[in-house]
């Protein structure tokens, strides 16, 4: 007998015939013998409608209030998948995230998982019955209830894991597992059978919308036992691991491919180039909360030098607000930005041991005229920063060029 938590998306409690699809992958494994916790987000649009309400009621994504309205949807899932169970002859626990008790710091929209209390989860699964989770929500020291980013239900779901010991996390969706590349862009994008835990960081981070990264920096800190699977398909997913000794580093070189059109670029033009400069730009927009992704600044002419620097769409205006009051302050020349542009990106633990990985990305985009505005490496990826509408071809010759293909 095992003990395993099971996570459902959006996509999965989609409907009722959907959820009872759903119902029945649960009761699968509790035939197996296994004790089973679920996680389930809201039905698939859900929480949109529900912060659209709340914004166009005034509310601000980082309110109590908007906490209140966006949870619910988790609220209404775990009560519809419960009543299925029941139908079929299960008995379930539905429980919200201040009835397991998981707690929260008070960053509403973001807010991170300080403790979860295992105690009303064992005691369900003591009495034989399957307990069912809204995910995406916990509660703050001062009682009000908090969510935990976009795609947060994937973080319930890895830290109940974590909590309670499971000897297995399942992530159901709509996909059965990890691709080397978005599928709908690259028609022969493949399974990956294992993908790991720094490649899974980078490929979240980069655009990938499979797994939210904080739920596998969770279960990379814990060592939970995690799967990526299919709800409508049967077969093996794939396995989000530890790189092992195992592992013939030779054969790996690049494994994925992601792209992100979430980021914008801005350019501060003709400003000093003297100690100082970029540490008053950047601790500004830091103070607003922004983060700043790609930074380069260019050789300076005269004394005077560019930065220009990538942040979030959505906090482009503000950022340009902070870079025209800064750039007021030093003289430069201009502000200029540019929403459209996408950044593609090539991840691999393999390139560790591998030469030439950044030329061959280079000459395959140049290949097909494709200019790089900027670039960004670590020892396992590589981004650069492009046209955005180059994003889609970028994505396949690069898939092409590293023989990423269905094998
Ligand atoms: N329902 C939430 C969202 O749409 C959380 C989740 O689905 O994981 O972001
Ligand atoms: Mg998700």
């Amino acid at each position: 007998m095992a003990l395993i938590v099971q996570k459902f998306g959006g996509t999965s409690m989609g409907s009722i015939d959907r959820i009872k699809q759903v119902a029945g992958r649960v009761i699968k494994e509790k035939q197996n013998n296994n004790d089973v916790v679920v996680v389930v987000s809201a039905m698939n649009g859900e929480t949109n409608r529900l912060l659209d309400l709340a914004t166009k009621m005034g509310g601000k994504y980082d309110d109590i209030e908007t906490d209140m309205i966006i949870s619910s949807g988790e609220q209404v899932s775990s009560g519809l998948l419960s009543i299925a169970l029941r139908n079929e002859g299960y008995d379930a626990v539905p429980l919200l995230g201040h009835q397991v008790k998981i707690t929260t710091d008070e960053s509403h929209g973001k807010a991170r998982i300080s403790a979860i209390d295992d105690h009303n989860i064992r005691t369900g699964l003591k009495s034989g019955k399957i307990v069912v989770i809204a995910g995406f929500q916990g509660i703050d020291s001062k009682g009000f209830i908090t969510t935990l980013g976009r795609g947060g239900s994937d973080t319930t779901a890895v830290a109940v894991a974590a909590a309670i010991k499971a000897d297995r996390c399942d992530i159901y969706t709509d996909v059965d597992g990890v691709y080397t590349a978005d599928p709908q862009v690259v028609p022969d994008a493949g399974r990956l059978d294992v993908v790991y835990f720094d490649e899974m960081i980078e490929m979240s981070s980069l655009g990938a919308k499979v797994l939210q990264i904080r739920s596998v920096e969770f279960a990379m800190k814990y060592k939970v036992n995690l799967f990526v699977k299919s709800t409508f398909a049967e077969g093996p997913g794939t396995q989000i691991k530890f790189l092992g000794d195992e592992e013939n580093m030779e054969e790996l070189q690049v494994s994925s491919v992601a792209y992100d059109k979430t980021e914008a670029k801005i350019s501060i033009r003709g400003i000093p180039d003297k100690p100082g400069i970029a540490a008053k730009i950047f601790s500004k927009i830091s103070d607003a909360n922004i983060v700043v992704d790609m930074i380069i600044q260019n050789i300076s002419v005269h004394g005077l030098t560019d930065l220009t620097f990538t942040v979030s769409k959505k906090d482009l205006k503000n950022a340009i607000d902070i870079t025209n009051g800064v750039a007021k302050e030093l003289n430069a020349e201009e502000v200029i930005s540019d929403d459209k542009i996408a950044k593609i990106s090539v991840i691999g633990v393999g390139m560790r041991n591998h030469y030439g990985t950044a030329s061959t990305m280079f000459s395959v985009l140049s290949k097909e005229n494709i200019n790089i505005m900027m670039i960004s490496t670590s020892e396992i990826k590589i981004s650069c920063i492009i046209d955005a509408k180059y994003a889609e071809l970028a994505t396949r010759i690069l898939h092409e060029a590293f023989n990423l293909g269905k094998k």
